[in-house]
């Protein structure tokens, strides 16, 4: 009986070890972030990847600010095609 006892809480105890291995993994998951600009003023924002597809605020100029589903990309110029353009109209 007490042999009995004794398997039944160390299983107990693996699945309640295994379960918070699980949630850990999960919530870090979570805690990923996510950036975007702001379209009012420009500012680069962070933002959990849990929140992503909501809305947020601006921690800059304090405007609701759309979070969306993917990162975006902010190394990308704001014009890109500037130095082509002149290029195009001078010859
Ligand atoms: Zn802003």
């Amino acid at each position: 009986m007490n042999m009995f006892l004794l398997v039944l809480v160390g299983s107990g105890v693996i699945v309640i070890f295994a379960r918070q291995c699980w949630l850990r993994l999960r919530s870090t998951e979570e805690e990923a972030y996510y950036f975007t600009r702001c379209q009012a003023c420009q500012q680069k924002v962070r933002y959990a990847a849990a929140n992503a597809g909501g809305k947020g605020m601006c921690p800059r100029c304090l405007r609701p600010l759309y979070l969306p589903e993917t990162s975006q990309p902010l190394s990308r110029p704001l014009s890109p095609h500037r130095v082509g353009e002149r290029l195009l109209q001078k010859t």
